[in-house]
């Protein structure tokens, strides 16, 4: 499982990790309902995470910047992999 962002490590205001489900943020107060411990983001894909996040951010929760260059990073590689 990779860690992009969590409250514990980095004073996060979100929890993103990849694990076995997808590319995910955990517990995510922009996913709608009332179970808040069950309410997870599942993304698309890199992009979709990006946005989600920037989204995030604008509403006032903190997103640490190495979570915004480590996506990039890996999108990146993807690209140049021609996995994209
Ligand atoms: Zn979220």
């Amino acid at each position: 499982m990779t860690v992009y962002a969590t409250p514990d490590r980095n004073a996060a205001g979100v929890r993103v990790i990849r694990a076995a489900g997808g590319l995910m943020c955990i517990k995510c107060r922009l996913v709608p309902g009332d179970d808040v411990d069950h309410a997870h983001f599942r993304a698309e894909g890199i992009p979709a995470m990006l946005d989600h996040l920037d989204f995030h951010t604008v509403l006032g929760d903190y997103v640490p910047p190495e979570a915004f260059v480590r996506l990039r990073a890996e999108y990146a590689d993807l690209f140049e992999r021609g996995a994209l």
